[in-house]
């Protein structure tokens, strides 16, 4: 359904919500502060939400804040996306069993369908989330085990209202208001939220909420912060599309000036929403009686995932953050139709090495100086 304005919950009943939820059978997950990082955890009340807490980004930083504020949501992003709740960072995707005759048996997978609600999605992460849905469940192959989690998802977003420094979602058209994708959307207010509904479960499950309709000045306070999360945001990807220009300048001199820099550690790809790329392997029991075949995210930046057909075809940190940067932001366009960022700037925030994304990218395409 096309998204609708719903109304206006009063701040004291957004409890009532979460209890909307638990009532219908899900798991009810919401951002919560743990060592010192804002992340999604098992929430069953609302008081557990990071009231009056703000982040601070940069290359290679990350600190979280205290402000008098009766905001729940008043901080960018912390490292988590929607991606560990899909693509899970490790699993077991079949077994294989010798029986007592000696014959081999194979476990067939059983994906299971768990209820979920997400409380506190960004508009980046939805974004992040069709990405991931394009290649888990739009291909020839379906992948089971993505598509019954994504079965259960509930997911009730939240408008961004305090961008951070290195979030350039507005560039890339993602951000920082949700658009679609959602099942509930609010803008966070002083007093309450402004409840969007995006889909006919959710449209459903509020109909017990009493809402109130939205004011005139409740809208205009709405816009103008969509307004301001825009215009804070100074960072921006190039201008031009950059399919065909990062593998035109595959020779560019900076690439080896970013090798010298990156440790080759994974972090950009663990904390990318749209990074997909994993490996398989199997653990057999000491007895050899059984065997776990498991999937685990991977990286471009491990020497096996350039490993290939017998070679190795990135034999160093130039050609796998190369080959990092010009799949996401130039062969993504032919394989998925669009960029694979979502300007959520987790990359450059969390690489050690405070290697800023954005900043590569111009210079690599040409757009600025070094
Ligand atoms: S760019 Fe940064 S986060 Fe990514 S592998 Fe290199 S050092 Fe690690
Ligand atoms: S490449 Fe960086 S900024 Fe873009 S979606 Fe991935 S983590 Fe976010």
């Amino acid at each position: 359904m096309q998204p609708q304005l719903a109304g206006f919950l009063p701040r004291e009943h957004l409890q009532q919500l979460v209890e909307l939820l638990q009532l219908h059978d899900y798991e009810v997950f919401g951002p919560q502060v743990r060592d010192g990082a804002i992340v999604y955890l098992n929430l069953q009340d609302v008081t557990q939400l990071p009231q009056g807490v703000n982040d601070h980004q940069a290359a290679g930083y990350y600190r979280l804040g205290n402000t008098p504020s009766v905001r729940y949501f008043d901080w960018a992003n912390g490292p988590e996306s929607l991606k560990p709740f899909l693509f899970a960072p490790r699993e077991v995707i079949w077994q294989a069993r010798r029986s007592s005759e000696g014959a081999i048996e194979f476990i067939p997978p059983e994906p299971v369908i768990q209820k979920r609600a997400v409380l506190g999605v960004r508009a980046c992460d939805l974004a992040g989330l069709r990405l991931q849905d394009l290649h888990f469940l739009k291909s020839e192959f379906k992948d089971p085990w993505y598509e019954a989690r994504r079965k259960g998802l509930f997911l009730i977003s939240v408008n961004c209202a305090r961008p951070a420094d290195t979030c350039f979602c507005a560039s890339t058209g993602d951000g920082p208001a949700a658009g679609m994708g959602f099942d509930l959307n609010l803008t966070e207010l002083d007093d309450g939220f402004l409840i969007e509904v995006g889909s006919d479960e959710a449209e459903d499950l509020i109909a017990t909420l009493r809402l109130k309709p939205a004011s005139e000045e409740q809208l205009s306070a709405q816009y103008a912060q969509y307004k301001h999360a825009v215009e804070v945001q100074q960072r921006a990807l190039p201008d031009i599309p950059l399919m065909n220009i990062l593998q035109n300048n595959h020779d560019h001199p900076r690439w080896d000036d970013i090798a010298e820099r990156c440790l080759a550690c994974g972090n950009c790809t663990q904390v990318c929403p749209s990074c997909f790329c994993h490996s398989e392997g199997d653990v057999v029991t000491l007895d050899g009686e059984q065997s776990d075949h498991v999937r685990e995210w991977d990286s471009c930046f491990t020497a096996d995932h350039g490993y290939l057909a017998g070679f190795q075809v990135r034999p160093d940190t130039k050609s796998r953050y190369r080959q990092w940067m010009t799949h996401k932001l130039d062969s993504w366009h032919a394989q998925y139709g669009r960029s694979g960022c979502v300007g959520c700037g987790r990359c450059t925030t969390w690489c050690p090495a405070e290697i800023d994304f954005v900043k590569e990218a111009r210079i690599v395409s040409g757009e600025d100086e070094v």
